[in-house]
């Protein structure tokens, strides 16, 4: 006989956002289910974030040390360097293995419960859980969470899997069985770019093809320039304002065209189609709750409540930013408004980093952003060429930019380009949630030889007085 159970809270995934919620809520006490139909941890611990950046680290050792088989000036010699890709992907594998069992953990040592299969909403207060197409157990709650995150967005006419196997998405690109000699990367977004620069370094020629006449378009043009010439460096081919029209006949090659509407075809072994993500609302009854939508995206508030009572949505699933740390912040705001305090999304900043080579950081508003909302704001930039540390890291390229109020030096945001500032997001986004100022920074004792002394140099520059330029 079936089951039936009732409970305070059900999360729909077990991704970022819904593993965090299920977590916080049941550290708050309240009983909580979390129905995950595929692997907890989500697109982020299993297809995207932590196995990209895990390839994206193996083809930068594998790209060092090709590098000083070429001979550097370091003094490092090494001879003939080769990859074995799938000792790489089962590497990869055992740290998402690591990671995801470690979510299990939590979740259970927090005394969340967790059920396999696919959550199917019958109401707002009603779920069913299927496995292998039978419903097997329903759930009666009194709030129902929605964190089914997001899926990659196909070209209909050249769908995933087909030509053969030729066009894949982001997950089969952090899968390979062998590295292919050309790949064609539709879109020049930072999934697009992060694993096409993976790519060339682990020895595939890449060619990117973009529609817009600009890569990144969600980041400060100032900043992808710096990107786009280490492109052209490591040889990765680049069409902008290109569309993709298809494969050829023989699917050896995908067919594009430029704006003045001239066709060519550019040769391949594999085609990765990374053109964004969209909400995943369909398939589970999200449509019979008649929900408010902003597209495919579920309309939320600022407490993450969509237009039904009691019914939250998280994450992917309600739209842009589509980021892993906005997903938890999110779900573990959503568990503490259930469970009685007083929370609000908002965030004076969501940090934005693109793991490209160099990588990108974004934070708060950029000088133009700042105008556009009428803010009479300062801004300087420090370049990585005038840091120590950056040459001792034989990398000179990028800078970290400050802008703030011209009036009272409140920082309004931050923007870096270069090797490793991923790793100064956190100091970043800290300035602007405590409402720091230009003098804070500055006078702020960084350690030397850091790539942090490029912020402090950065706010004395704002503040006229920068001391290593
Ligand atoms: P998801 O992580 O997508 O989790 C949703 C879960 O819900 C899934 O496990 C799914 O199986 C489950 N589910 C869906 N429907 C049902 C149902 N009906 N019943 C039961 N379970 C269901 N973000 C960053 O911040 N930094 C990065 O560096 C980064 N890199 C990325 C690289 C790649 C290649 C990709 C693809 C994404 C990357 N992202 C990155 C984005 C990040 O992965 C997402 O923003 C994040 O995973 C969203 O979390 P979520 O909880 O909303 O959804």
């Amino acid at each position: 006989m079936m089951q039936t159970t009732s409970t305070t809270l059900v999360v729909i995934g077990g991704g970022p956002g819904g593993y965090i919620a299920a977590i916080r809520a049941a550290q708050l006490k309240i009983p909580t289910i979390l129905i995950e139909g595929d692997q907890l941890g989500g697109t982020c611990l299993n297809i995207g974030c932590i196995p990209s950046k895990a390839m994206i680290h193996a083809a930068e050792e594998f790209e060092k040390a090709k590098h000083y088989a070429h001979g550097s000036s370091i003094g490092i010699q090494v001879s003939d360097p080769s990859i074995n890709i799938e000792q790489t992907v089962s590497w990869k594998d055992g740290i998402v293995k690591r990671l995801t069992s470690g979510v299990g953990a939590l979740l259970k040592k927090n005394g969340a419960q967790v059920i396999k299969g696919w959550a199917q909403i019958i109401d707002g207060k009603t779920v069913a859980v299927i496995q292998d197409g039978k419903e097997v157990q329903r759930i009666t709650c009194q709030h129902l969470l929605i964190a089914s995150g997001s899926t990659p967005v196909e070209l209909p006419f050249m769908p995933f899997g087909s030509s053969n196997g030729k066009v894949i998405s982001s997950t089969e690109a952090l899968s390979p069985t062998e590295v292919p000699k050309k790949l064609v990367v539709v879109g020049g977004g930072y999934i697009g770019l992060e694993l096409g620069i993976a790519y060339r370094k682990l020895g595939a020629e890449v060619a990117v093809v973009e529609s817009l006449d600009r890569i990144l378009p969600a980041y400060d043009e100032e900043l992808t320039k710096v990107v786009k010439t280490a492109l052209k460096q490591l040889g990765i081919e680049v069409h902008l304002g290109c569309t993709v029209q298809g494969m050829n006949a023989d699917h050896s090659a995908v067919r594009i065209k430029n704006a003045a509407g001239e066709e060519s075809e550019l040769t391949c072994d594999k085609v990765l189609v990374a053109v964004g993500r969209r909400p995943r609302t369909e398939g589970f009854g999200v449509e019979s709750l008649m929900l408010d939508m902003n597209g495919r995206a579920i309309k939320i508030d600022d407490q993450c409540r969509t237009s039904m009572r009691d019914v939250w949505a998280i994450g992917d699933v309600a739209g842009e930013p589509m980021l892993a740390h906005r997903a938890m912040a999110q779900g573990e705001m959503v568990a503490e408004i259930i469970a009685g305090k007083r929370r609000h999304f908002m965030p004076a900043s969501i940090p934005a980093v693109c793991f490209t080579d160099p990588e990108l950081v974004v934070v708060g508003k950029s000088p133009q952003e700042a105008q556009a909302a009428g803010i009479e704001a300062i801004s300087a930039m420090f370049p990585f060429a005038a840091n120590g540390r950056s040459m001792t890291l034989e990398s000179s390229e990028g800078f970290v930019r400050v802008v703030a109020r011209k009036d009272n030096h409140l920082i309004l945001g931050w923007q870096a380009v270069g090797k490793g500032v991923s790793e100064l997001s956190a100091a970043f986004g800290l300035s602007l949630e405590m409402g720091a100022t230009l003098e804070d920074v500055a006078g702020t004792i960084h350690s030397h030889p850091t790539l942090g002394e490029a912020v402090q140099e950065a706010a004395l520059r704002a503040l006229g007085h920068a001391l290593h330029i």
